[in-house]
């Protein structure tokens, strides 16, 4: 094989397409995309060669092949969660139960009633699917959907508030990861916000002297990715909305995860029900479908029918209207909750945030053998951690949990091993994502139901 280390030696692309191993992949994937890959290489190959890398013929067609499989590859695809975040908006929010995977998969293959009603053959109300499940479960007039609670807040606002002002307390005047600011969705729904009370503190006092002509609603952001700790006050919701309801305003409460059902009994913490905002008495409360409730990614809007159909009727309802898919996924999941006692074990949020330390202790003990086994540098151990639900909600209260913890002890100090271990995790054929802290690697296994694929998923590993 002849060796090319001077940029003249290289052949052109064309040559290398001509190849027969190369005119095989050209049969298998087609010539654009082949094309494509070879330059990609030849782009990359010129540069090392000028720099003194010699390459040659075979080592150019590996190459190509590579590119191809890595051109191919999905850029979104399946990961193991055991980062211990529960809800990671990064890896997605909540998976979703069978029943609402067998849905979206139903109405994905083909046609559907989205828009048509069959029992008069005319047009239908897409907004239909999701709205009496939603008014049956949560007691609420009516409800509507869109794509996700950041529009939800925004059509909320831009419907009842256009031009007009909106009272929040200072101290929820929330920035959620991802550039959901409180004050620049205002700007955006052309609402002016007037902010009351102090970070801290907010009184009663504070809403009523706030309290204008130009007032259109008053706000309630539940604050669940901080909380403000020490000197403080807040107006409770039931006093909020007493004084809304005295000056005839709304009271619109932007619940952020919202809950159908209350966690205590499954040893969670308290966290506001949609139910109790609306009897806190919310005009409309606003939450997110892939939050606590386990559903698609969606905004939920529940309260009252004359401002439910306001919403409807502003054309930015049209802009935000979910899709079909999404549709039937949401119908499947609210479906669970008319049947409490299978909830838990259908819907996977649930059943994950409620698992038995016990179990998750088990499935450590059985995995930590198996790990060690493949990572002979490094010392791999059981370890007590906490999880956390995620995506902003029941922010301070953690979840007891085991994760399995490597250590390389002979680069204790030295994070880049680490960053190269995980990055091999990440490498793998359905990649791990691990969290690394204290000088270790931590795999939390809460979320990892999937024992027998992840343990022939770690036959790829490849360490060094
Ligand atoms: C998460 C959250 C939002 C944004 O919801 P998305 O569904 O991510 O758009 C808005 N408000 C609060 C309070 C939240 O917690």
């Amino acid at each position: 094989m002849t060796i090319i280390d001077t940029p003249k030696q290289l052949p052109s692309v064309d040559r290398l397409v001509n190849t027969p191993f190369v005119q095989e992949l050209v049969r298998k994937y087609g010539l654009a995309l082949v094309t494509h890959c070879a330059q990609n290489v030849f782009m990359n190959v010129r540069q090392s060669v000028v720099a003194g890398k010699a390459t040659n013929m075979a080592a150019l067609v590996q190459s190509v092949l590579q590119e191809i499989e890595r051109i191919s590859l999905p850029s979104i695809r399946p990961v193991y969660n055991l980062t211990g975040t529960v809800l990671h908006t990064n890896l997605g929010r909540a998976t979703l139960p069978e029943s609402a995977i067998q849905a979206m998969v139903d109405v994905a293959r083909g046609a559907s009633t989205v828009e048509f009603n069959l029992e008069t053959g005319k047009r239908g109300d897409r907004h239909k699917h999701a709205e009496a499940l939603l008014c049956q479960l949560t007691g609420a007039e009516g409800a509507l959907v869109v794509n996700n609670n950041a529009a939800a807040v925004l059509l909320t606002l831009n419907s009842l508030a256009r031009r007009k002002e909106v009272l929040v307390s200072r101290g929820e005047l929330i920035e959620i990861g991802g550039a959901f600011r409180m004050p620049d969705i205002m700007a955006r729904a052309s609402c002016k916000l007037v902010e009351v009370g102090t970070t801290n503190r907010t009184n009663e006092a504070d809403f009523e002297t706030a309290i204008s002509p130009r007032t259109a609603l008053i706000m309630k952001v539940h604050t669940s990715n901080f909380e403000i700790k020490g000197f403080t006050k807040s107006v409770l919701e039931r006093e909020l909305s007493r004084i809304a309801h005295r000056h005839n305003l709304p009271f619109v409460t932007d619940l952020g995860s919202g809950t159908l059902i209350d966690l205590q009994p499954y040893n969670l913490p308290y966290e506001t029900t949609v139910m109790d905002a609306l009897e806190f008495g919310a005009d409309l409360v606003t939450f997110s479908g892939d939050k606590l409730l386990g559903g698609p990614q969606a905004g939920i809007i529940a309260g009252r029918r004359d401002l439910i159909e306001k919403l409807k009727r502003n054309p930015m309802t049209r802009a935000m209207r979910p899709d079909k898919v999404t549709l039937a996924a949401l119908q499947a999941v609210l479906r669970l909750y008319t049947d409490s006692k299978r909830l838990v074990e259908e819907l996977p949020t649930l059943r994950l945030l409620t698992r038995d330390l016990a179990e998750i202790e088990q499935l450590a003990n059985r995995l930590v053998t198996i790990l060690k086994d493949r990572l002979n540098q490094c010392e791999v151990s059981v370890a007590q951690t906490h999880s956390q639900v995620g995506s902003g909600a029941l922010p301070i209260n953690r979840l007891q949990s085991a994760a399995l913890k490597i250590t390389r002890p002979d680069l204790r100090r030295s994070g880049n091993s680490l960053n190269r271990l995980s990055k091999a995790f990440r490498e793998l054929p359905i990649p791990v994502i691990g969290r690394i802290s204290d000088d270790a690697l931590w795999f939390d296994l809460r979320c990892l139901e999937d024992e027998k694929g992840f343990v022939e998923n770690l036959h790829s590993l490849k360490v060094a």
